[in-house]
């Protein structure tokens, strides 16, 4: 790759949404770096970035309150723009994808320099090149680059490991996504199901254990559809790398119910190093409502897999994401969610209501609920989830939990804090030189968020 800029410029790289994006953004400054770019910001906001020569947006499109920080974001950029107008703005990703909205920037925002969808890495250099050499060009808007969504995964760009602790690392498994939920405009933006070849996957992860980062999270819209088309599968995946010498905790999102079988749960059950998380979207409680959001499980289907799971796993942290006003959805609809809510008892639920996407299928919908009504649903759904979630963690007290030691309390910046199996956070008292090692501790009191507790042994303290 061309080394085409001076090392002394920085660039801000700003990350909206999923840790997909923020997976994505790690290869795009790790790629900014081989281009001589000083990285000096990656998360926080925009009073950071009066320093910086690049400033790239990594944006979501996922629901509008997202898109709308973003124009608000960019929009507060015109006076940086206007102090340094050597300076180069870059918007790349899900919002960029869409053609409407890439036109949106452009017409709404002039001083914007290159808009360039999810396929970053192959035309970043380039369009960094033009757009430099193009300086007097920039007042007539933005250079347009946005090619085809997904594609084959670039191992040879090296992410920059900055939007996580020291301990831990995303690797993405997976892009795109097959599956079309009509309310959902994650397939249109990032493009048909692709998955890395599982030697690569396999080999990052050993080096990322080997140099300590042994918080693994894989990434993947639909984990479950892992090698589809392929002689490998997220069973085989998980199995080779529990496999890999020592301890370490594997985490893996999101998964899928309609793909998610119990053969997985029975080889995380027999796993050692395979977390005991099981995040499971189940987004409604009526089957009317999951067969037009194309889910394609029924309720039952996924209380069985819910249940199962625990019994296989009698210590597993369930978790969950809920969606509440799909289009036609009624009081009745909804009531069925909060049912299901009570019988499962999520350790905790993200929660959306629904925002319209164009281009998605729900978009058509007749939608006839009132955003007030869908505010009072979602208040119901909130409050039930935060009375479950008051108590769930109280089966933890008394039990001992491995953990590893992550950094400082998140409760008291006087404790350590770790990851138990079950990805739930652990507080405890003990000396810095625990960080990075897996210890015992015995849970004392339970928080809604957390888990408060003290080391076991005396040679840890
Ligand atoms: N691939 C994952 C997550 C995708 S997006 C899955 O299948 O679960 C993360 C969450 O955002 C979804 O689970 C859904 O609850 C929510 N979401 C997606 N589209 C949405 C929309 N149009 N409005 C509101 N929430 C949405
Ligand atoms: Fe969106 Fe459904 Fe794909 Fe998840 S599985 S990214 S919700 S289309």
């Amino acid at each position: 790759m061309s080394n085409f800029v001076k090392s002394s410029k920085k660039a801000y790289v700003r990350t909206y949404g999923c840790k997909q994006n923020f997976a994505d953004s790690e290869k795009i400054t790790g790629l900014l770096t081989t281009l001589g770019y000083e990285i000096i910001q990656t998360v926080g906001d925009i009073s950071d970035m009066e320093t910086a020569d690049l400033i790239l947006l990594n944006t979501c499109a996922v629901r509008e309150n997202a898109e709308q920080r973003v124009f608000g974001n960019v929009g507060a950029l015109k006076n940086l723009k206007r102090a340094n107008p050597d300076l180069l703005i870059i918007l790349c990703g899900c919002m960029t994808q869409q053609e409407h909205t890439a036109e949106r920037f452009k017409v709404k925002f002039p001083f914007i320099d290159a808009i360039i969808g999810t396929n970053i890495l192959g035309v970043l250099p380039e369009i960094i090149k033009q757009a430099d050499s193009e300086k007097e060009k920039k007042q007539k808007g933005a250079i347009i680059k946005i090619t085809q969504a997904g594609g084959v995964f670039d191992e040879e760009i090296k992410p920059l490991r900055n939007s996580g602790g020291e301990f831990s690392a995303c690797v993405p498994i997976m892009n795109g996504c097959d599956n079309f939920c009509t309310y959902c405009v994650v397939p249109l933006v990032r493009g048909r199901e692709v998955s890395r070849l599982a030697e690569n996957i396999i080999n990052e992860v050993r080096g990322l254990i080997a140099e300590g980062r042994k918080d693994i999270l894989l990434l993947g819209q639909n984990v479950n559809s892992y090698g589809r088309g392929s002689d490998t599968d997220f069973k085989k995946l998980l199995s080779e790398l529990d496999k890999l010498g020592g301890e370490f905790i594997i985490d893996y999102m999101t998964s899928h119910p309609k793909d998610c079988k119990k053969e997985l749960i029975d080889l995380i059950a027999q796993s050692l190093n395979i977390s005991r998380h099981l995040h499971l979207p189940v987004q409604s409680g009526s089957n009317r409502i999951l067969k037009l959001m194309n889910r394609g499980y029924t309720r039952e289907e996924y209380i069985e897999l819910a249940m199962y799971a625990k019994e296989k796993i009698p210590e597993i942290s369930l978790t969950t994401d809920i969606l509440v006003g799909f289009p036609g959805e009624t009081y009745e609809d909804f009531k069925e969610t909060l049912d299901l809510v009570e019988n499962i008892g999520f350790d905790s639920a993200y929660t959306f209501v629904y925002s319209k996407r164009e281009g998605t299928r729900s978009a058509e919908m007749n939608d006839p609920v009132p955003s007030g009504e869908k505010s009072a649903w979602f208040k119901e759904l909130l409050e039930l989830q935060n009375k479950i979630g008051e108590i769930s963690y109280n089966r933890f007290t008394g039990k001992t939990l491995r953990v590893f030691c992550l950094g400082k309390g998140r409760s008291n910046p006087e404790l350590l804090t770790g990851k138990s199996k079950q990805g739930i956070i652990v507080d405890f008292e003990g000396d810095q030189k625990l960080l990075g090692k897996f210890v015992d501790v015995k849970i004392t009191k339970a928080l809604p968020w957390a888990l408060i507790g003290e080391l076991t042994y005396e040679k840890y303290k």
